[in-house]
Order: structure tokens, then sequence, then C-alpha cells
């Protein structure tokens, strides 16, 4: 292969996420289309990203696409994924037939990567992230305030882990089945995927347990908004199964806070609201009462 004539100006990855029906004969399930610019930097409140508005008013097919939008041509490369979103990727670019041979092989290769990656990183009932990536990507965020947020205070905007754990959920399986009770996981997912913005991160942790990593918000509309979930779950009339509560335990991540030490907090926090009377949400900072309790994993006792 030759070298390639001709300019590349701009190369953005997006995900698309086509919104998925629970089951193909419900009726009032609506598909959305939400295109998201990959990676998702947590850090910033997105700009306006107008190739966005591109992706989003058009049909993308899969394999490459030339499109003319506002005066300029792109080439769009289409990646349609089964498990995780579907990605696109757009060149500003001098478009040849020669870079369009170049980019179908390499899209190709590309296509192969993401099938490996999502089957490895998602899962695969709810097809949100899994255990595996919420690991790394924990690790990423505390990485990130220890190095640049130091002074970082609750009343600022900084980032809380929750985790979320169904109340009762082995009541909805000896009740209903099993098949049932993935059903409600499923809907979960796709209430929490609504109720969150682009840049929190989402995961189901294992069984009827799921982590939000709530990004760039204070306490006060930390709270609103774990309260505001709570309520949207409770008030959900889940198909068969009907009414489910959640119990949701939160902490804040500071700059010299250890992944470890964070989720053994919010696994405190989610304890208490479950001790509590379950449908609540619970911060950990909040267990003032209980501060001789509340690292009492610390303590050894002989
Ligand atoms: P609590 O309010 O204390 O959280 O009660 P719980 O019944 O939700 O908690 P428990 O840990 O006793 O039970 C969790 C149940 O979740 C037991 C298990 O059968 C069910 N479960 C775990 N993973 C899955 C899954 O993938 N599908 C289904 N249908 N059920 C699951
Ligand atoms: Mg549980
Ligand atoms: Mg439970």
């Amino acid at each position: 292969m030759g070298l390639i004539d001709g300019y590349v100006y701009k190369v953005a990855i997006y995900e698309v996420y086509a919104g998925r029906q629970v089951r193909a004969s419900e009726k009032t399930s609506v598909v959305e289309k939400v295109v998201r610019r990959f990676p998702v930097d947590f850090t910033t409140i997105e700009h306006h990203d107008e190739y966005a508005d591109l992706l989003n008013s058009m049909i993308v097919v899969g394999g490459h696409q030339v499109v003319e939008y506002k005066r300029e041509r792109f080439l769009l490369l289409h990646v349609p994924n089964s498990i995780g979103p579907d990605r696109t990727i757009l060149l500003k670019a001098e478009i040849t037939e020669q870079l369009i041979e170049l980019c179908g092989r390499l899209l190709a290769i590309y296509a192969n990567q993401v099938q490996l990656h999502d089957n490895k990183e998602r899962d695969l009932l709810t097809r949100l992230p899994n255990r595996q990536s919420f690991d790394l990507r924990l690790f990423q965020v505390c990485e990130y305030f220890h190095e640049y947020q130091l002074k970082g205070t609750m009343q600022d905007k900084g980032s809380w882990i929750a985790m979320l754990d169904i109340d009762h959920f082995k009541v909805v399986n000896d009740s209903f089945g099993h098949l049932y009770g993935d059903e409600v996981l499923l809907h979960f997912s796709q209430i929490m995927e609504k109720s969150f913005r682009y840049n929190d991160f989402l995961f189901r942790f294992g069984g009827e347990e799921f982590v939000v990593i709530l990004n760039l918000v204070d306490m006060a509309s930390a709270r609103d908004v774990f309260d505001r979930f709570r309520e949207t779950i409770a008030q959900f009339n889940f198909p068969t199964v009907g009414r489910v509560t959640v119990s949701i335990g939160v902490t804040h991540i500071d700059s010299h806070a250890l992944p470890a030490s964070l989720l053994d907090h919010a696994d405190k926090a989610l304890y208490h609201a479950k001790g509590q009377g379950r449908n609540q949400v619970v911060f950990y900072e909040d267990m003032d009462i209980e501060l001789s309790t509340k690292d009492d994993s610390d303590i050894e006792l002989f």
C-alpha cells in the first residue's frame, strides 16, 4: 500500500446508543437515539458538538459513507454492535478513493476490537459496563482527584460513588420466577440510563447490585439526583412484578480516597439504608452518630 495523498483534518469517535426495546411487543418502548463523544471527559460539561447533531440527524449505515454537512464533506465509518453502543468514526478530510480503501481495511480491524472489548467489559443481560470495567474506571477517577483536586471539598462539584441494591429481590425471583427477575433488572438498567447524565458512569456490579459514579455535582445536587432516581424506581410499574424499591449508599470521592475504602464506605451507607427500612438514600458523610462504628472494619477485635 502506498502513502496516502491529501489531509485528514479531524477525527472524532462517537458512541451511538440506538435505544433498545425491552420487549419487541411493547408499544410503550420508544426507540431513542443518543450520540456521545468518546472517550467521555467526565471533568467538563461537554460543550455543544455540532458533529453529534449531524450523526443524530441521519441514518448511519454499516461500513463507510461520504456525507456533506454545512458545505463540508465527511467520511463516516460505522461499526454496528450487538453488545454495546454502535461506534461511528467521523473524518473531516480530503476524501480520495485511496483514503476510503485504507479506512475500510482499518475499520474491519476496529470492528473486531470493539466486539472483543464490549464482550469483556459489558454485562450480557443489561449491556451495562460490568464489574471489571468498574474497577478500571474507579481507579482512573481516583487518580484524577489525587492529581488535580487536592483541595476538593464536598461543596465543590466533585464525584460521588453510589451502590444501588434492589430491595427484597429474592422475593421477586421466588414469587415470579427468575425470568421476570431478569426483566426487572433490564428495566432497572434502562431507567438508570435515562436518569443519569452522559458523563456519569453506570455499571452492573453483580446480581441485583449496580454502581453509579456521579460526576461534577456538589453534595446538594447529588442528594437530589439519587433521591429522584430512588423515587422514579419506587413509582415505576414493572410489568407483571409491579412495585420494586431500591436502597442506595453514597460516598464522596475525595482526593486521598482509595478505591477499596470508597467501596467500603458506600457499602456501609447502603447497609445503613437497608437497616433503616430500605427504599432510602444514605450518605456515608451523614452517618455522624455512628462515627465510632463508621470505621469499625478498621478496628481489629481480638
Ligand atoms: P435486600 O433487600 O436485603 O437486598 O434483599 P434481597 O432479597 O434483594 O437480597 P439477597 O442478597 O438476599 O438476594 C439477592 C437475590 O438476587 C438472590 C438472587 O437469586 C438474585 N439474583 C442475583 N443475580 C440475579 C440475576 O442475574 N437474575 C435474577 N433473576 N436474580 C438474580
Ligand atoms: Mg444484594
Ligand atoms: Mg437486594
